[in-house]
């Protein structure tokens, strides 16, 4: 048999898997956007404190560790983990209140915003979404065909909804909704957001990345995964590689009508290894984990935003595991100086240039990064 060349075998396998490829679908937007030139390679590296992809350091917890390592000695690495795959999917609707069939499990939940954007690019849709803004979905959507419609954050760095909904028209297939947002680490107001989803998702998907809201106040005011039900266009994504801790084992999902859940499983969702399935449902049911892993965070986070008061540079309100400032100086000029000083910050956020990101991680690391900032904001 010939064999095929990669450019055949991705024509033949038509847009959707093209899309993916062209798209990266096995890094999700923060290492992507970090990871892959030689300098992002540098800026990563062991050795520097690496502030930069909002990971949780104070994770996983014990008893995720405590299971995969159970699940690997146990032997059963050799057996796909159907057995457990169901179990997680059954813990994860009671979590949310709702029934299994309205559940999609990912690899990350950057998987199910890639799969979701793959849908609806290649049927030339539109994304609506905020700038600067969290790409992975409108980029998936790019990639095959479809389009993203920037909408600028208002001046607290919030979701403008007014004037996302005023881009609402008949080419929008979805309205993507970052709460808290990445970069700005903001929260929207939770009834104006709920008005907004009951009304947009008459004429598209609203998807509302809840990412970073368990690091929130008042989850349970927020989340807006009360709005799922089988009529309604609504998708909650969410992930366990933030409050969890576990970003190096993959695995995030998403709560949406059954019929859009059963059309996103036909992109092959789910594969997920057996460690990183275990750890989740040894997660689901720590919560007092969670809690302290939250005040950790919070507790750290406070002494940075007490820092930038102190050198008197402005920073968007956090609900998560960064802080977004104004440096005052080009972000370039900021990002080396603190590679200098053995920190990495995040990547640029234009048309911000001249804020600077960056993820709370372990006290000691923070405590060398705030000696950093000190130098390199004075
Ligand atoms: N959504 C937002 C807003 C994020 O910032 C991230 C990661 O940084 C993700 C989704 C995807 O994370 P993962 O694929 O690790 O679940």
């Amino acid at each position: 048999m010939p064999s095929l060349s990669r450019r055949s075998w991705l024509a033949s396998t038509g847009t959707a898997l093209a899309g993916l490829a062209v798209s990266g679908r096995f890094l999700n937007e923060e290492m992507r956007a970090q990871a892959l030139t030689p300098e992002r390679l540098a800026a990563v590296a062991p050795g520097k404190v690496r502030l930069s992809l909002n990971e949780n350091p104070f994770g996983p917890s014990p008893a995720a560790i405590e299971a995969m390592q159970r699940h690997i000695a146990s032997g059963q690495s050799s057996r796909y983990p159907y057995l457990q795959t169901g179990e997680l999917v059954e813990l994860i609707a009671r979590k949310e209140g709702v029934a299994p069939e309205h559940i999609v499990l990912g690899v990350g939940s950057g998987e199910i915003l890639e799969t979701v954007g793959v849908h609806f690019g290649q049927a030339k849709g539109e994304v609506i979404y905020a700038q600067p803004g969290y790409l992975q979905l409108p980029r998936a959507m790019e990639a095959v065909g479809g389009k993203g419609v920037p909408v600028p954050l208002n001046a607290k760095g919030e979701h403008d909804l007014d004037a996302m909904a005023a881009r609402i028209g008949p080419s929008t297939s979805v309205v993507y909704v970052v709460n808290p947002h990445n970069p700005t680490g903001t929260t929207v107001n939770a009834t104006e957001l709920r008005d907004f989803i009951r009304s947009a998702s008459r004429q598209a998907l609203v998807l509302v990345d809840e990412a970073y809201l368990d690091i929130a106040d008042n989850y349970n005011s927020r989340t807006v995964v009360g709005l799922v039900n089988s009529e309604r266009r609504v998708l909650v994504a969410r992930t366990f590689s933030k409050i969890y801790g576990m970003a190096g084992l993959r695995i995030g999902y998403g709560v949406t009508s059954p019929s859009f859940a059963a059309v996103l499983r036909n992109h092959a969702f789910g594969s997920l290894s057996g460690p990183s399935v275990v750890a989740a449902i040894a997660s689901l049911k720590d919560d007092a984990f969670v809690a302290q892993t939250r005040e950790k965070i919070v507790t750290e986070r406070q002494k940075l935003l007490d820092l930038l008061r102190e050198l008197g540079r402005p920073y968007m309100e956090p609900q998560t595991n960064f802080v977004f400032f104004h440096a005052g100086r080009p972000h370039a000029e900021v990002f080396s100086r603190m590679q200098a000083e053995g920190v990495t910050v995040a990547r640029a956020f234009p048309p911000m240039t001249e804020w600077v990101r960056l993820t709370i991680g372990l006290p000691e690391e923070n405590a060398k990064a705030r000696a950093a900032l000190r130098k390199v904001l004075m």
